[in-house]
C-alpha cells in the first residue's frame, strides 16, 4: 500500500462552531476518522503544521508548508494538505513555485462545510485528494468538488457551491466521477513538475501588491507603493491588459516606477483568455516602457510568481 502524509493546516473542513462563528479545531487524525472509505486505500500518517482560517495565512505559512513537504518528500509516496478554501489557490500556486522538480503528488483540498456538518462536501473532497495522492500524478494539484486542478491554475469561484474551484486557462487534469479519476490530459503533471532532482526554494520578496484599476482611477496611487518600498506591482487592468493612456494617463507614473526598479506586471480583470499587450496602445505603450505581461496566469499565480522571482534577486 502507498504511504501518504496528511499535513493539516486548518480551514472550514476542520472547523467547529463557536460564539464567533466557525473556528478550525480538528486535527488531521480527527478528520480521517470521519472518512472510513479511506480504509484500505493507503497507509496514512498525520502532521498538524497549523490550524488557521486560511484568510489569516501569510507568505511565511506557504514557506512552512513547502518546508514540511520537502522534509517528508523521501519518506512518502504522496502528500495531502487540508487547507481553508479562501486562500488555497494562493498556497497551491506558492508551493507550485517553491517545490522544484516535484515528482510526487502534493494535493491540496478543503471543504465548503465542516467535516462534522450534515451534508458536508469534506468527505468526498478528502477521498478524492487521497485518490489523487495514490495516483501517478506528479506535482502540486488541488482536488475540490469534481475537479483535480493544476496547482497554479486554480481559482476559488464560489463562496458556497461545492464546485467551489475552477481551472483557469487550462484543462483540469482529471474529473472525479463516482470517486474514480477520469484523466483529461495525457501528461499527469501538476505545479512544480520538472525532471531534475527535487529541491525546495522558499525565498520570497513580499513587497508585492496588486493594483486594481477602476475607470477613472488616477496613477498617483502608484506613488504610495513607491514610497512604501514595493518591489513588484501587478496592475490589474481591463480586457487584454495595459494601462489607461488617455486624459487620465498612467504612462509617466508607470515609467517612474519602472525607473525606480519596480517590476511591473500587467494583468487583466477578465478571468479567462489571458493578457495580450500587443493588441492596443494601452498595452503596447506600457510594454515599451518595460511592463511585462501576466500571460495566462491567474492573479494568485502571477502574484506568487512575482514574489518568488523577486526573492531570487
Ligand atoms: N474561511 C475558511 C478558510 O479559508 C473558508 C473555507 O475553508 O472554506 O479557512
Amino acid at each position: 500500500m502507498k504511504k501518504i502524509l496528511l499535513l493539516g493546516t486548518g480551514g472550514t473542513i476542520a472547523c467547529v462552531p463557536s460564539a464567533y462563528g466557525l473556528v478550525p479545531q480538528l486535527d488531521g487524525a480527527a478528520l480521517l476518522q470521519l472518512v472510513p472509505q479511506l480504509d484500505g486505500l493507503c497507509r496514512i500518517d498525520c502532521k498538524q503544521i497549523m490550524n488557521l482560517d486560511s484568510s489569516n495565512l501569510e507568505p511565511r505559512h506557504w514557506q512552512q508548508m513547502a518546508e514540511a513537504v520537502a522534509h517528508n518528500y523521501d519518506a512518502y509516496d504522496g502528500i495531502v494538505i487540508t487547507h481553508g478554501t479562501d486562500t488555497m489557490a494562493y498556497s497551491a500556486a506558492a508551493l507550485s513555485q517553491m517545490l522544484q522538480n516535484c515528482r510526487k503528488p502534493v494535493i491540496f483540498t478543503g471543504a465548503q462545510l465542516p467535516m462534522q456538518a450534515a451534508g458536508s462536501d469534506a468527505h468526498a473532497n478528502v477521498l478524492h485528494a487521497f485518490t489523487a495522492a495514490c495516483s501517478d500524478v506528479q506535482g502540486v494539484c488541488l482536488a475540490f468538488g469534481r475537479l483535480l486542478i493544476h496547482g497554479s491554475c486554480a481559482k476559488k469561484l464560489y463562496t458556497q457551491s461545492f464546485d467551489g474551484f475552477g481551472s483557469v486557462n487550462r484543462q483540469p487534469l482529471a474529473i472525479f466521477a463516482n470517486d474514480v479519476l477520469l484523466w483529461q490530459t495525457q501528461q499527469r503533471r501538476g505545479g512544480g513538475w520538472g525532471s531534475g532532482a527535487f529541491s525546495v526554494n522558499t525565498k520570497l520578496e513580499t513587497k508585492v501588491a496588486v493594483v486594481k484599476i477602476l475607470p477613472g482611477t488616477t496613477p498617483d496611487i502608484l506613488d504610495f507603493y513607491l514610497q512604501q518600498g514595493y518591489k513588484g506591482l501587478i496592475i490589474e487592468g481591463f480586457g487584454a491588459g495595459g494601462v489607461p493612456n488617455g486624459s487620465n494617463n498612467w504612462l509617466p507614473q508607470l515609467q517612474k516606477a519602472l525607473q525606480a526598479g519596480v517590476k511591473i506586471i500587467c494583468a487583466t480583470q477578465c478571468l479567462y483568455d489571458g493578457v495580450h499587450l500587443d493588441t492596443y496602445p494601452i498595452g503596447v505603450l506600457a510594454q515599451r516602457l518595460g511592463a511585462q505581461s501576466a500571460g495566462y496566469a491567474t492573479i494568485e499565480a502571477a502574484a506568487v510568481k512575482l514574489m518568488w522571482e523577486l526573492g531570487q534577486e
